[in-house]
């Protein structure tokens, strides 16, 4: 019985998931568990694989469509949550939040991560999904990462292992490795100077994305050399909605949530962009979400 293996670790039972998705779907979880080190989130693991039991590590839950009614176990990082500064060197724990650690990188001088000031993800997922913006991303400060392999050792992976390319890496390739550190190599640069990118950033992203609304960022990547949003907008598609689910007004690669949107409505959504984009344009559009099944 979980409940008495979970017994001493702090767990959430029969929970909804709305509170730890972006898009807020309200799906539910048996079991929510918060590891509070790595050697519990080994032994957890461990317990679930011997078990035959289903599990899905959440980030910040701020790239997937959490498309079933209910997941058995879902496990959240948060509570590692460490970082360590040695000159210009980062070391964080999975459980980081980015926006967090690039606001303190830039108050202790150093530069590297001021792309992520907007990015709503935890450190793991994000050097998982090789997060970036503005022609930067996670690969290009990682120097090495702590995983969890698939026999539960804890090995170190160097940044050319990971094979990281454009939003993807060998972690998201391999989803039984778990990264439970990552190690970043920053530059020194003065804090005023790195403030006021991260501010313009901010503004930037205030005034183009709808922010102010349930959503998991951009859903479709760019294909060469072209906007999925210009694309998505020059059809006529801003607004169009179904069921709870809406193109956004303000940026047409962004759906949002209008309240009760369900994973359905979401899905059935992106596939009828797709179809539109490919009637007018014969383009094929690939998701940058996630959809978790
Ligand atoms: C308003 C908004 C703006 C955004 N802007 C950007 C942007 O500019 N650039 C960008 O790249 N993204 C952007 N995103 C998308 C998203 O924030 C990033 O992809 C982020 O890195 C996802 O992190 P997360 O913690 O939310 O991951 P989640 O969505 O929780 O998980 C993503 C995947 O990683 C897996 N995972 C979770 N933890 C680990 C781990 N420790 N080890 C291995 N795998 C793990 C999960 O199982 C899942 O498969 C935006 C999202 C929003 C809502």
């Amino acid at each position: 019985m979980i409940e008495n293996f979970i017994n001493n670790y702090e767990y959430y039972k029969n929970i909804s998931l709305k509170k730890y998705n972006t898009y807020r779907l309200d799906v539910m979880c048996d079991y929510l568990v918060y590891p509070k080190n790595i050697e519990e989130l080994i032994e957890l693991i461990k317990y679930l694989k011997e078990n035959n039991i289903n599990y899905l590590i959440l980030g910040n839950g701020s790239n997937v469509i959490l498309a079933r009614p209910s997941f058995d176990v879902v496990i959240k990082l948060d509570r590692l949550n460490k970082i360590k500064i040695n000159n210009n060197i980062v070391v964080a724990e999975a459980g980081v939040s980015l926006i967090n650690l690039a606001n303190v990188c830039m108050n202790n001088n150093l530069n590297g991560l001021s792309f992520a000031g907007g990015i709503p993800g935890l450190v793991g997922a994000s050097t998982a999904m090789n997060a970036g913006a503005y022609k930067e991303d996670m690969a290009s400060i990682i120097k090495e990462i702590k995983v969890i392999t698939p026999n539960l050792d804890i090995v170190t992976m160097t940044s050319d292992e990971l094979n990281f390319t454009y939003r993807n890496s060998y972690l998201k390739e391999h989803k039984d490795y778990i990264c439970v550190e990552v190690t970043f190599e920053l530059e020194h640069m003065g804090k005023d100077k790195i403030k006021e990118v991260m501010d313009n950033r901010r503004q930037r992203r205030i005034s183009s994305q709808p922010l102010d609304m349930p959503s998991a960022g951009s859903v479709f990547r760019n294909p060469d050399g072209l906007s999925a949003g210009k694309l998505i907008e020059d059809i006529g598609l801003k607004g169009y909605t179904i069921g709870g689910a809406q193109i956004s007004e303000k940026h047409a690669n962004f759906i949002v949530n209008n309240g009760n949107a369900t994973y359905e409505d979401i899905i059935s959504l992106i596939n009828y962009i797709k179809e539109k984009i490919k009637d007018n344009y014969n383009i094929n559009l690939i998701l940058e979400q996630e959809i978790i099944r």
